[in-house]
């Protein structure tokens, strides 16, 4: 089985090199060669552990590893990270199905591919028989820094160092990286924004291939960013998972389409259970949620792709995003035609726009639909839930509920499972004044200044268990303290090699 670009059809690799490079040379993102897919019998998956789910999965995508490779990849991946049983538990909420994906390390759904990740690195360096290490350079705005930093902590073969804007993270984001552990890891503050962070990042990789900054020293650089498809395939585990656990509850029979509603920003959560409906699992409707930055809703609903809009800010920042990287596969997918690919990418980078024909998008149409929720409805949402059902989620998933909430009054009474992306105490502040908005009078509801009181409040108002890697934080020692100027990250990485 070769990979291929989204851009051109003969630019080819070995599943375990396209992990390696990361993105295909012509900027293009790799998929299996012609779109095709290998079949799985679902039925015999379903049932199974997430570990042993994820052993077929990987090793149908990634026939270099056999079966018994891939499932030690797996326990080197998840063993003893998650605090829940079997990795991804599903709860049933109302007629719905909560898929809760963030009882890993850094209580945020990346830690299910970012745990990945670095073992798929690790073992394809040894399948190649490459020798160098492979440091890898990550911009974060908060929350992929710090799962990438735990999954690649202490992983031989592999170092990381990972740039955030200084003064431009939370307070628990700052203290999550800032308290890292790991011989492998480095975790800078950058005088800047975001962009600066992340513009830096690109300049050291164009840099350092055009004065071959690593020849001689032993080291690759590469990006733990969501292209990856290291990344993307082990977010297909939790669709075969949560399909089960449906059955199992008598929500559906075994063989009924089942519908799913994902919090989408960059379309790689979502994506993934597209090529779980492809391999033949009985996926429904995709329903992508969006917030305010809702490019994906306008896209799914009229064809046109149009970045040229205001940016806005809202409680769910993992979703603030205007470009979608991994929506090219699906474009990919659909067109077949790496051509026709090109042309809408280019068309994006020189007018921040593209357009699909009416066929194109009724194509798309049939797996997915789309919509999105105000701030104003998320929280609303939040309030409403945990009223009737005394369950709380936390603004990501409050848009993707909401959109379930939608897609049943319009004429569905199937049950949805909405993919919840990050615990509540990711986001206390949302979520206290969501809870307190919805019972005014009866519990708190001001979120405090600082936001480690704020978690304590939260705990207080709900309950819910504060998890490992987030309590306790504020007392705990800091262990990188290092900032900045823009000027100095290529120097910073130099350093590091
Ligand atoms: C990254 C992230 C998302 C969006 O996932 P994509 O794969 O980028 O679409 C949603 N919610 C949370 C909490 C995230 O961290």
């Amino acid at each position: 089985m070769l990979y291929q670009s989204t851009r051109n059809d003969s630019i080819l690799l070995t599943g375990t090199q396209a992990i390696l490079e990361g993105l295909a040379e012509d900027g293009g993102l790799f998929v299996p060669r012609g779109g095709s897919l290998p079949a799985l019998d679902y039925r015999s998956l379903i049932h199974l552990s997430s570990l042993e789910i994820a052993a077929h999965i990987l090793h149908a995508l990634l026939p270099e590893f056999s079966e018994e490779e891939a499932l030690s990849l797996a326990h080197a991946a998840y063993d003893g990270k998650f605090a829940a049983e079997d990795l991804t538990p599903v709860v049933k909420v109302g007629g719905d199905y909560i898929l809760e994906l963030f009882h890993g390390p850094t209580s945020a759904f990346k830690d299910v591919a970012l745990c990945m990740l670095p073992q798929l690195i690790r073992a394809s360096l040894k399948k190649n028989g490459v020798t160098d290490k492979i440091l890898i350079l990550t911009a974060t705005s908060g929350d992929t820094g710090k799962a990438a930093l735990e999954g690649f902590k202490d992983v031989e073969g592999t170092g990381i160092i990972v740039y955030y804007p200084d003064g431009g993270v939370s307070a628990v984001q700052k203290a999550q990286m800032a308290t890292q552990e790991g011989r492998n890891v480095s975790v800078i503050a950058v005088r800047g924004n975001f962009d600066d962070c992340q513009s830096g990042v690109k300049k050291i990789f164009a840099e350092a291939e055009a004065s071959h900054l690593t020849d001689g020293r032993g080291v690759r650089l590469s990006s733990a960013n969501s292209i990856n498809i290291g990344r993307l395939i082990p977010q297909i585990i939790y669709y075969y998972k949560a399909y089960g656990k449906v059955v199992e509850g008598g929500g559906i029979r075994l063989g009924d389409k089942l519908d799913f509603s994902v919090p989408t920003g960059n379309f790689g959560d979502i994506f993934a259970g597209y090529l779980a409906k492809e391999m033949g699992l009985p996926v429904g409707r995709l329903i992508c949620a969006s917030n305010k930055n809702n490019v994906l809703t306008d896209f799914f609903r009229t064809g046109v792709y149009n970045r040229n809009r205001p940016f806005y800010k809202t409680i769910s920042p993992s979703m603030d995003i205007l470009i979608s990287s991994n929506l090219e596969r699906l474009l990919y997918f659909i067109t077949r035609d790496a051509a026709a690919v090109k042309t809408m990418m280019a068309s994006l980078a020189s007018e921040g726009t593209y357009t699909l024909s009416e066929a194109t998008m009724n194509d798309i149409r049939a797996s997915f639909s789309a919509d999105f929720a105000t701030d104003e409805e998320a929280m609303q949402s939040i309030g409403e839930l945990w009223q009737t059902e005394h369950y709380l989620m936390d603004p990501h998933t409050a848009a993707a509920y909401t959109a379930a909430k939608r897609y049943h009054e319009v004429g569905s009474d199937r049950p949805i499972v909405v993919l919840s992306t990050a615990s509540i105490y990711k986001f206390p502040s949302a979520v206290v004044t969501a809870i307190g908005g919805a019972i005014s009078g009866a519990i708190g509801g001001t979120p405090s200044e600082n936001e480690f009181e704020t978690m304590r409040r939260l705990h207080e108002m709900s309950g819910v268990p504060i998890p490992k890697g987030l309590a306790g934080l504020e007392t705990r020692r800091v262990l990188h303290d290092t900032v900045i100027e823009k000027s100095e990250m290529l120097q910073s990485v130099i350093d590091r090699m």
